[in-house]
């Protein structure tokens, strides 16, 4: 069991929570509620932690899920049309364009990925930003997924 007492100027409040996970993620969204609050601050207790001191969401060991954003389908066929036309709907890689009954289709890769955009909502605007977007034929889009995935897990 992991003990927490959050400290905050409304009093104190004890919460036990079976996993440390849990209880960080509680803490986290504590002080999501009460940082304003200066005299706010955390003490956890539990096995092999001994007990811990938190008086800042920052300091908290525990990294929110960061939730998709969908590209908006209206947006985002209007944005695609400009790329594809700006690229004149050939593969700017390879050269390959569009070609009849293939699957050699013409395609608009993010740069900085979907993924990587997600994680700031500073970086929003890159979803629909020309200059993030560029055309590529299905190969060479498999080729930079693949890429992109791999930078992704190897650590830096
Ligand atoms: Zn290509």
């Amino acid at each position: 069991m992991f003990r927490t007492v959050f400290h905050s100027i409304d009093g104190n409040k004890v919460k036990n929570y079976k996993s440390l996970n849990r209880a960080y993620k509680a803490i986290f969204e504590w002080f999501g509620n009460h940082g304003k609050d200066r005299s706010a601050h955390v003490l956890l207790s539990g096995p092999e932690i001994g007990t811990e001191t938190y008086r800042a969401q920052h300091e908290v060991p525990y990294k929110p899920k960061v939730k998709t954003r969908k590209l908006n389908h209206g947006m985002w066929v209007k944005v695609r049309a400009e790329v594809l036309k700006r690229d004149n709907y050939l593969c700017v890689r390879c050269g390959n364009g569009p070609q009849k009954n293939s699957k050699r289709a013409v395609e608009v890769h993010h740069k900085i990925s979907v993924e990587e955009i997600n994680r700031s909502v500073e970086l929003t605007y890159l979803l629909y930003a020309p200059s993030n977007l560029e055309t590529l034929c299905d190969l060479c889009h498999l080729d930079e997924t693949i890429k992109q995935n791999t930078s992704r897990n190897s650590p830096d």
